[in-house]
């Protein structure tokens, strides 16, 4: 018999309340001049079809479950999607497929993100950015990645289950890479390399599994299709059932796309 999955609530614990004092501390960021700047125009702005929302125009704090053994890491809110509803890959394309996939694989009890309170929940799972406000043209700059870390760094101590770790698309790879040298993890030289369905086991014991983003340039395109994402989460759930691995090795999940 399958068993069904509970998507309760996690208890209220230390790590879930760091995880929202992190939270009323990043909502209230301003470090960045420009991505302040854009945030806040996009949010005065609007476009037309979603001219009756109040946007949230804010950065966009992680989203999950703070016991989540799977870290999925995405580069910057969308301008109308994370930035309008205040919930990371929520309202947009992206984020239909990322939850559609984590839905599919278990991680998610709803395969729809569409605003803050839509009942969306995810179990053993946690999604997060390496950059919290929305960048013009979705390109921060490497100054303001580096500034923003500080955040990813904030949840990464806060969410001690975390084994495995998605990245979606080099940006978010090379951020992750970025945060673990930062908290005195020792990351290889020469860097691991980003390739769709390669997957790395990093000296800290955390295993980096590499996908393109969820974008539409890539799934307009077939670049990146659904059985592609699938075999990225089905790995992710075989490692997390597997025993944690101390050497470093890589490996390829599936064929070459
Ligand atoms: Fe603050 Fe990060 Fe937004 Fe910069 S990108 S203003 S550091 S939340």
């Amino acid at each position: 018999m399958t068993r069904t999955p509970s998507f309760s609530p996690p208890a209220s614990s230390a790590a879930s309340d760091a995880l929202a004092r992190l939270e009323a501390r990043l909502t209230r960021c301003r470090r960045c001049p420009r991505l302040v700047r854009h945030r806040e125009r996009v949010a005065r702005e609007k476009v037309a079809r979603f001219r009756d929302w109040v946007y949230w125009g804010r950065p966009v704090p992680g989203f999950g479950d703070p016991a989540a053994r799977l870290l999925v890491v995405g580069l910057a809110p969308a301008a109308h999607g994370g930035n309008r509803t205040g919930r990371i890959f929520t309202g947009d394309e992206s984020g239909n497929w990322l939850y559609a996939a984590l839905h599919r694989a278990g991680f998610a009890n709803q395969p729809t993100s569409r605003a803050r309170g839509d009942g969306l929940r995810l179990r053993d799972a946690f999604v997060t950015a390496i950059v919290r406000c929305a960048p013009p043209a979705n390109r921060p700059a490497p100054r303001e990645v580096a500034i923003c870390r500080r955040y990813l760094l904030g949840e990464l101590g806060n969410l001690p289950r975390v084994r495995v770790v998605v990245v979606l698309g080099k940006f978010a790879h090379d951020g992750f890479l970025a945060a673990e040298r930062a908290r005195g993890q020792t990351v290889p030289r020469p860097a691991p390399r980003f390739a769709h369905g390669i997957e790395h086991c990093l000296p800290s014991g955390l295993v980096l599994l590499c996908s393109y983003h969820p974008s539409q340039q890539n799934t307009f395109t077939g670049k990146l299709t659904r059985a592609m994402l699938d075999r990225v989460f089905g790995r992710a759930r075989v490692l997390l059932r597997s025993p944690r691995r101390r050497r470093s090795r890589t490996r390829r999940v599936g064929p070459p796309p």
